[in-house]
Parts: C-alpha cells; sequence; structure tokens
C-alpha cells in the first residue's frame, strides 16, 4: 500500500495562542497604505509605498503619523486620526485573511490548543469583522479596546493572561509589529513575529524574537524556542 498518511505531528509546545489581528491575521496592510494615501493626498502632501509603510509605520500611532509629515499644528491628531479610521471603516469589508490563517487555527485547535485575539482594534468592529469571517468560534476571547486612540495593548494583555489564569510558559503571542513583541515581554510569555503585515522584517528582527515566514510556519514548532531569529 502507498497511501498517503497525513504527517504525525508533534505535540504542539503550547496550549494557548494570543493573536494579533490587524496585519497578523487579516491582511489590512495594503489597503491601510491606499487610505493613508487618500489622507495625505487631500493635503498635498506626498503619499507613501507599501515599503515604505512597513518601514515608518509603529506605536505609538501619533510617531508613525508625525513621520508622514504631519506637524499637528494646523490640524489636531484627532483630526486626522479619525479621517484614517473612518476610511478604513468603509473599506474594511474589502481586505480577506491572510493565506492559511483558517487552516493554522483549525490544525492547532484540533490539538487541544486555545486562541485569544489581542487587538488594538476597537471591540465592536473588531467582534463584527472576525465574525464576518466565521472566526468567532475560534476564540476563547476577543479583546480589543474601547477607544479609537489605541495606544497600548499591555493592560488589556495583563487583564486577559490574568483571567486566562496559565502558566506564562503556556502561552505564545504571535503578532506583526514590534509592539507585539512589547505586549509579550510585559506579560512575560514567548513572542512570534510574521513580517507582511504593517512592518518590514528587519523592524521585527531587531527585536531578537523569532520572525517566522508565515503563519503555518507555526504548526511546524516543536519547542518553546522564541529566542532566535534564525531566518527560515
Ligand atoms: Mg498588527
Amino acid at each position: 500500500m502507498d497511501e498517503k498518511r497525513a504527517p504525525v505531528l508533534p505535540p504542539f509546545p503550547y496550549k494557548h495562542i494570543m493573536w494579533d489581528w490587524n496585519g497578523t491575521l487579516l491582511d489590512d496592510s495594503h489597503m491601510a497604505v491606499m487610505v493613508i494615501n487618500e489622507t495625505l493626498a487631500k493635503r498635498n502632501m506626498p503619499t507613501i509605498s507599501h515599503d515604505h509603510y512597513q518601514k515608518i509605520f509603529g506605536f505609538p500611532v501619533i510617531d508613525y503619523y508625525r513621520r508622514l509629515g504631519f506637524d499637528f499644528v494646523d490640524e489636531s491628531f484627532e483630526i486626522v486620526g479619525t479621517e484614517f479610521i473612518d476610511g478604513y471603516e468603509e473599506h474594511k469589508y474589502e481586505v480577506d485573511l491572510h493565506p492559511g490563517v483558517r487552516e493554522t487555527l483549525g490544525a492547532l485547535s484540533a490539538q487541544g490548543v486555545g486562541h485569544s485575539i489581542l487587538s488594538a482594534y476597537k471591540q465592536n468592529t473588531l467582534d463584527e469583522l472576525v465574525a464576518h469571517f466565521d472566526l468567532t468560534h475560534q476564540f476563547l476571547k476577543i479583546v480589543g479596546l474601547d477607544n479609537h486612540y489605541a495606544h497600548s495593548k499591555v493592560e488589556n494583555a495583563m487583564q486577559w493572561m490574568s483571567e486566562l489564569g496559565m502558566d506564562n510558559s503556556d502561552v505564545l503571542f504571535v503578532g506583526d509589529t514590534e509592539h507585539d513583541f512589547e505586549v509579550a515581554e510585559a506579560i512575560g510569555v514567548d513572542c512570534i513575529l510574521i513580517p507582511g503585515g504593517h512592518q518590514t522584517r528587519g523592524a521585527l528582527e531587531k527585536t531578537g524574537t523569532r520572525v517566522i515566514r508565515d503563519i503555518s510556519d507555526i504548526l511546524e514548532l516543536t519547542a518553546k524556542d522564541a529566542k532566535s531569529t534564525e531566518s527560515s
């Protein structure tokens, strides 16, 4: 018999994964560039490429807006920020999940790994969008922020971590930005970063944590060994 068998996977080294949403599960960075370019063009400011966006995006977002060229003298950060959020809202159903997201979440769930989302995105919009992709059932909890001007996810992460009541070593954080690494550090859990979202691979590698190629690489983790940046 040369019947093909499914490969036997070693047990997954973590019991729970906290996922970032924007840029990690949701492939929204090109849309974010399109929307910010509308905001820039309206003011006769130079627009940006996706590559440049990935180099200058970061938290707190007000610093990213300054790198775009806003000085917030004639116009407040709130006005510009709200314009971006309104544009994002308009286009939010035009984006998709990154390839492999459904399969990876499903395969991990089948192994008994739990999932949650920890996002700087507004709670009700986050809930709506996760439901739109029919993924709500995959997550034990979906944690967003209750205001638009997200400064940090750290507080929510600490709160959710204590609610979860798991050993830090059983939890993995997966994100697409340096800020996600900072959040993971703050709650004392391992972190894996995926490029292809809102920051460059180079920026992610500077954190010193493991940077993988894409989400499906997570299925191949066999040990709690997140402290390396070896490129695969
Ligand atoms: Mg993100």
